[in-house]
């Protein structure tokens, strides 16, 4: 059986685009989550939408799990394959089919890169604003889509869902469909488009997008202001909102993530609650914007944060996670990405500091608090039983206190599996209703089976 699907993946494709070589089997394996890989039975790259859909039939006659894969730069793992499965990997299908320069439009393939794509837009004064954070120079715009990514930049111009347009899908039937058009303004029946968008690769498999796109700031400027308390950094988040000024990007860092980014880079920083703006906008915008949320951030007891010459506050802000990774050499990181109602940032940066307290865990909280989310990072040693038990217990309680406020498990990396446990608490029984809606698009279940939720 084992020689046969890969006999016939290589007449569908051909046979330098499949494999079962166990070093390349070894890279899919895994996503940048910490879960446990799993090794796939082999790995194919596909070209186009013909080619998936001839994929998918060999699957669904096989009953073999299906994976796609982009990058693979998913943190929860949606990307790790099935026991016995196939990984189809569409990173190289990289082009720019379209580009509608008068419509702020652009068509591509999902296999291209997101620095690319907003390198080849640049040209026209135009970006497609959702970045994935430190993820941009890796994370396809199939993988954006299929997450649903947004980051630092999501309070002003929001997340990938807001941007797609159109989809080419391929059903879990091998069905080859496009979803939506390209009007701007819409009220036209059912929303397929933003059904696919964060389904991460359980409903259909994306062969080509249309995507909005922005026009490129006249200018910006970024400013950092630092706190007495993370209390008061949360609290002047919220002001900032509630006065409606035009911000581009509003990222918190707690006090330990300023330490560990000295511990990495010897920057020098203060070690205090700071928060980093950016705005987009004419000049005279840009630096009364930043007057009035220096005047709020003064309300709360904050001031300007002081950086050494040439320091850059996004520059420092990109090296974060991995300061906090490598404070403490075989620990691992629990991360998690909860977003709530913005009026609750105190509260949940405050309780996630009492967990980390309580339990002698260390409990980062960061992130691009703007829209009301945040990310716990909680450094635990794996090889402590106890202390990473401990640590995924703070997790979870996280994960709770955030859907007791009413808010979501992920803002933005998704569900995969490594938040699974908790989906039914955040949906009840529209749980069963997303069964139903696989079951349509995927009636053998062979579409990244196990992510989100169990059938
Ligand atoms: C350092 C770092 C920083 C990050 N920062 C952010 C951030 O700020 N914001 C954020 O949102 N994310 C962030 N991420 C997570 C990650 O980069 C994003 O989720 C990204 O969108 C994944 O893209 P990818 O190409 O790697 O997708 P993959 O990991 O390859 O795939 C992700 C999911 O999409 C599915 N998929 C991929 N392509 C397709 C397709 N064409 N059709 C159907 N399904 C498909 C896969 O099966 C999987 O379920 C970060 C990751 C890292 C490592």
């Amino acid at each position: 059986m084992r020689m046969d699907i890969l006999q016939r993946l290589s007449q569908i494709l051909s046979p330098d685009r499949v494999t079962s070589h166990p070093d390349q089997l070894a890279i899919v394996a895994r996503d940048e989550s910490t879960l446990p890989g799993v090794t796939p039975l082999a790995l194919a790259w596909a070209a186009n939408a013909n080619e998936i859909s001839a994929v998918v039939r060999l699957c669904c006659e096989t009953k073999t799990p299906l994976t796609t894969r982009g990058a693979g730069s998913a943190l929860e793992g949606s990307t790790i394959p099935s026991d016995n499965g196939i990984v189809l990997d569409l990173s190289r299908m990289t082009e720019v089919i379209d580009l509608w320069t008068d419509d702020l439009q652009v068509r591509v393939e999902p296999g291209i890169i997101y620095d690319d794509l907003n390198n080849r837009l640049k040209n026209e004064g135009l970006f497609f604003p959702p970045s994935p954070g430190g993820s941009g120079d890796v994370a396809t715009i199939g993988g954006m889509v299929s997450t649903n990514a947004s980051g630092i930049y999501s309070v002003k111009y929001g997340g990938t869902r807001e941007y797609v347009l159109e989809l080419d899908i391929i059903t879990g039937s091998g069905e080859i469909m496009k979803l939506g058009n390209r009007a701007v303004k819409r009220s036209s029946g059912y929303n397929l488009v933003d059904l696919i968008a964060g389904s991460e690769g359980t409903l259909a498999i994306i062969s080509g997008i249309t995507l909005k796109l922005a026009g490129l700031p006249e200018g910006r400027l970024q400013s950092a202001y630092k706190f007495d308390t993370e209390l008061n950094a949360a609290r002047a988040v919220s002001e900032i909102r509630r006065y409606g000024i035009d911000i581009a990007a509003i990222e918190f860092l707690d006090r330990k993530t300023m330490q560990a980014l000295n511990l990495l880079k010897d920057y020098g920083l203060e070690e205090v609650p700071a928060l980093f703006l950016e705005f987009h906008g004419p000049d005279e915008v840009l630096r009364s914007n930043n007057e009035l949320a220096e005047s709020i951030c003064e309300e709360l007891g904050g001031s300007p944060l002081k950086l050494a010459d040439g320091q850059r506050p996004w520059e420092i802000r990109h090296y974060a996670t991995d300061a906090i990774k490598h404070r403490r050499p075989g620990y691992a990181i629990i991360r998690n990405d909860v977003a709530f109602p913005i009026s609750k940032l105190p509260e949940i940066v405050e309780y996630c500091h009492q967990l980390g307290d309580q339990h002698g865990i260390m409990v980062h909280t960061l992130g691009h608090v703007g829209m009301g989310l945040i990310h716990a990072l909680i450094l635990a040693n794996p090889d402590n039983d106890d202390e990473w038990k401990r640590a995924n217990e703070i997790s979870d309680l996280i994960i709770r206190k955030t859907i007791e406020f009413d808010g979501t498990i992920s803002g933005e990396h998704g569900i995969g599996i490594g938040h699974k446990n908790l989906f039914d608490l955040e949906h009840g029984p529209a749980v069963d209703l997303m069964r139903k809606i696989k079951r349509q698009f995927d009636p053998h279940g062979i579409l990244n089976p196990g992510k989100i939720f169990d059938m």
